[in-house]
């Protein structure tokens, strides 16, 4: 970043980026995030497991969700060798195979301790070892300590989380880049709904609540958590789903998903027809492009926690496409994050508290 003075929406975007907010660590990621929507929401709210919530509307009955996820995926410390060495097990989906020689960032209680995944060099790999792939069994740490005491000295223990110390950046004229776009622009881009909301003095004939959950990575848990406090009648979850035009993504499986094409849309049973339909009716009538993907059983995402919650929500997904999912090197379209803000803003534009959502 340079020094110039940049917009806001730009300064909380790359502050939000770069901060660490492993899954059961969100806490200041949530700051950072609360402290942005605060000013166009009437009301912060928490939960013990730190999912954050803005509400507009606080004393209506009427409950619309738009969720997003905090978390992101890290590693956990796990065991500690007399050498010095660390190995980790994973804490959501971190893969194995792009750690060797990244840098990371232990957090300990008196801070982050800097280390390396290291990997034995090329020249002492011979015959089948040459081809040796990372795994969980052979990744390990070196933070320069000649041994365990002095990695304990550290205040490195069993249970700090890693996160890898990638930051984010501007590639090329129309990408970000960076980690945990999954799922931080997603939160970033709720916010910005709220900002133009506010902007526009819009006034809702519901309670609307921005919600950035916790724990999505390992299993949806802080969205199942949130569900049952709001018990919201709708909820609409935005989350990351792959760029298919990228090479070695099989399309006849995945489907053909494009960055720059617009936000995608999901058919899956948890998704409601009725309420993805009013999403795609936003979409034609404001002519924002939009992309169809389908999933088989379940979304993988926060939209299964709300769908499956309080005897049923009618929830629908809104999914940015990006490249290089849980890698240090996510991709995202800039015209996809802004296509998916206006979509989202429009449809909840479009809500009528007495819609009725029964299929018969
Ligand atoms: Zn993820």
């Amino acid at each position: 970043m340079s020094e110039s003075r940049q917009p806001d929406h730009l300064d909380f975007l790359f502050r939000y980026m770069n901060n660490a907010s492993p899954t059961g660590y969100e806490m200041a990621g949530q700051k950072i995030w609360t402290e942005y929507i605060s000013p166009f929401v009437d009301e912060i709210r928490s939960d013990y497991y730190g999912t954050a919530y803005g509400v507009i509307n606080p004393q209506h009955e009427y409950k619309v969700v738009i969720e997003a996820h905090a978390d992101e995926i890290s590693w956990f410390v796990n065991y500690i060798t007399d050498e010095g060495f660390i190995y980790v097990i994973r804490n959501g989906g971190s893969d194995h195979i792009i750690a060797p020689s990244m840098r990371v960032n232990i957090h300990t209680p008196g801070g982050v301790v800097k280390g390396v995944f290291g990997w034995p060099a090329i020249h002492t790999r011979k015959g089948k070892n040459l081809d040796m792939a990372p795994s969980l069994e052979n990744i390990c740490i070196d933070i320069g300590a000649k041994n365990k005491a002095e990695v304990l000295e550290k205040g490195i223990h069993v249970g700090c989380v890693v996160t890898y110390q990638d930051e984010f950046f501007e590639l090329g004229e129309n990408y970000y880049c960076g980690r945990a776009l999954d799922n931080r622009m997603g939160g970033y881009c709720i916010a910005q709904v709220a900002k133009l909301l506010s902007e526009h003095k819009s006034e809702l004939p519901f309670g609307l609540y921005f919600v950035n959950s916790v724990q999505e990575e390992i299993g949806l848990r802080g969205a199942e958590m949130i569900a049952q406090t709001i018990r919201p009648n709708m909820a609409i979850v935005t989350d990351v789903t792959h760029d298919t035009r990228t090479p070695m993504i099989n399309k006849i499986e995945q489907g053909d998903i494009a960055s720059g094409a617009g936000p995608a849309l999901t058919y899956a049973p948890s998704i409601h027809n009725k309420l993805l339909q009013m999403v795609i009716d936003a979409a034609k009538e404001e002519e924002i492009p939009y992309q169809l993907s389908v999933a088989s059983r379940s979304t993988g995402t926060d939209t299964d926690a709300f769908a499956y919650s309080n005897g049923g929500i009618p929830s629908t997904l809104i999914s940015l496409p990006l490249r290089y999912m849980h890698t240090t090197v996510e991709m995202a379209h800039k015209h996809d994050i802004e296509n998916l803000i206006k979509l989202i803003y429009k449809t909840v534009l479009k809500i009528d508290p007495g819609f009725n959502f029964k299929y018969f």
